[in-house]
């Protein structure tokens, strides 16, 4: 862009983006993989015919029958009866946040969030010219009330953006440190939940905070649970004045007619969407149990992704993975990676290629290790340990640039040693008693191998194979080392 004025803070940026990839097993961007029902499409194409009608004259700047309709949906959901005027709507609720951002922040302000977090925050951040302030989370990645308490004392943030469920991580906050930092903050308190629809039995929406919280908006998107990621519909709840400050910055019929009126169709057919809702949650809870029980880490998701690792090159990995037709996300601390739930089929590919891909790259040799030019050739397979990455919870490389790490989910190893053949996807025992001598281990040693391990035979197994792999962690970092430029410029997008 040399020679055009643009502003000086936009120079070096660079346009935000996962990689979009033609490949046969996408699961890198949390997108819901039920297209919409024949149904919703029937009537969207005849609600499009209809509107496009009127196409001459502007929508309806307010988007009042939308909004109502949001305001149904969210008391069906959440059980939270709220009125028409305190639902705003926009083009996804990026724009939403955009907009919060061009309302309560701006020069002079910052706004603040927890870490690793939603890559977009810095990015509204930076449009709006407003500061930004991460706070790393724990290593569980929770939030850490203290150090949030303090840094709320000393950056004084007009905006604080809270993703619950968190994106990369998939954890959900607890209500009660939501009030207690918007007790702590004269500024606006977002909630981002994005993936509430996914979240598990017992975790509440931010969005029953509303009514006795007059600075928290709680933001939500029709592009995960609706499937509708395509047609860019957000919405927010908030008290009355939060949203009339949005009102003053969004741009005038900024929501198309198209747009509100098959957001409107999609929200008739909310019963069939929430059924993939539900295949979804089981299907995401069945992956992350099935991740644990093959040695990965994973920890708990409230949404439609699971972030896994931890592995000494998760470059690797990731290439690993495309090289046989499955897109992830390299996304999060380093050591990491993010899938998104899938169908069942997507998801038995991934599983498939992630034993190959970890089972290549364990050789001991250097391909998972040096630098990553390309594929690692199947079938150079004779692993001593999985290339994943440490499980004594010495943090991998790159985490000292204050990201966190998880702590140690018990330690599976055995499941990956070599005397399984390497096409093997191995599943968690079934509950059927029948299958369960052909399995690794019997489902009572899988509940105790997660608090430790009683079994001695098992433990030594695992503390050898977590030896090896400090050994391989070793050679890994200083290879790390050399790619912390790239992972980190590659960890934003
Ligand atoms: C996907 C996602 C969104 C949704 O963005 P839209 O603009 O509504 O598509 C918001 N927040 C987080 C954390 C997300 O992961």
């Amino acid at each position: 862009m040399g020679g055009l004025p643009i502003r000086d803070d936009l120079r070096d940026e660079r346009p935000y983006g996962a990689p979009q990839l033609a490949v046969p097993v996408v699961l890198n961007v949390n997108e819901n993989p039920y297209p919409p029902p024949e149904a919703l499409v029937a009537d969207a194409a005849a609600a499009v015919a209809d509107v496009t009608r009127g196409l001459n004259r502007y929508p309806d700047r307010e988007a009042t029958q939308l909004r109502a309709d949001l305001a149904r949906y969210l008391e069906r959901e959440s059980g939270v009866t709220v009125e028409t005027r305190q639902v705003w709507a926009a083009n996804g609720s990026n724009e939403i946040m955009q907009q919060i951002l061009q309302a309560f922040g701006g020069p002079g302000r910052v706004a603040m969030s927890f870490s690793p977090t939603y890559s977009m925050y810095p990015e509204y951040a930076r449009n709006t010219n407003t500061g930004y302030v991460a706070v790393p989370r724990g290593d569980d990645f929770s939030i850490d009330r203290d150090a949030a308490l303090e840094a709320i004392a000393t950056h004084r943030p007009s905006v604080i953006l809270l993703a619950s469920p968190n994106n990369p991580t998939g954890t959900a906050l607890d209500l009660d440190l939501i009030s207690e930092l918007s007790a702590a903050t004269d500024g606006i308190v977002v909630v981002d939940e994005a993936y509430a629809e996914f979240r598990r039995a017992g975790t509440e929406s931010a969005a029953t905070l509303v009514a006795s919280h007059p600075r928290l908006v709680v933001t939500r998107t029709m592009s995960k649970a609706f499937a509708f990621a395509g047609a860019r519909v957000g919405y927010a709840v908030a008290q009355i004045p939060v949203i009339d400050a949005l009102r003053i910055v969004r741009l005038p019929y900024h929501l198309s007619a198209v747009t509100q009126v098959v957001a409107r169709v999609a929200l008739a057919h909310v019963d069939q969407l929430q059924a993939n809702v539900a295949t979804l949650r089981t299907d995401r809870d069945a992956l992350a149990e099935w991740l644990l029980w093959n040695g990965f880490e994973a920890p708990p998701s409230d949404a439609n992704f699971i972030l896994f690792g931890r592995f000494a090159d998760r470059h690797a990995v990731w290439q690993g993975l495309v090289d046989r037709g499955v897109l992830v996300r390299e996304v999060g601390p380093e050591g990491w990676l993010r899938v998104s739930v899938g169908r069942p089929e997507e998801i038995a590919a991934f599983k498939a290629a992630l034993l190959e891909v970890v089972r290549a790259l364990g050789d001991g040799d250097r391909s998972a290790m040096g630098p990553v030019d390309g594929r690692v050739a199947p079938g150079e397979v004779d692993a001593e340990v999985a290339a994943h990455g440490p499980t004594d919870g010495v943090a991998p490389a790159g985490e000292a640039e204050g990201e966190a790490s998880v702590e140690v989910v018990g330690t599976k190893l055995q499941a990956l040693r070599p005397e399984e053949p390497a096409d093997t996807v191995l599943d968690p025992p079934a509950t059927d008693e029948s299958t369960a001598d052909t399995v690794l281990e019997p489902p009572s040693a899988l509940e105790e191998a997660d608090h430790g391990g009683d079994d001695p035979e098992d433990r030594a197994a695992a503390h050898d194979d977590a030896v090896a792999m400090a050994v391989l962690r070793d050679q890994a970092e200083s290879a790390a080392d050399r790619m912390t430029d790239r992972i980190m410029d590659e960890e934003r997008h």
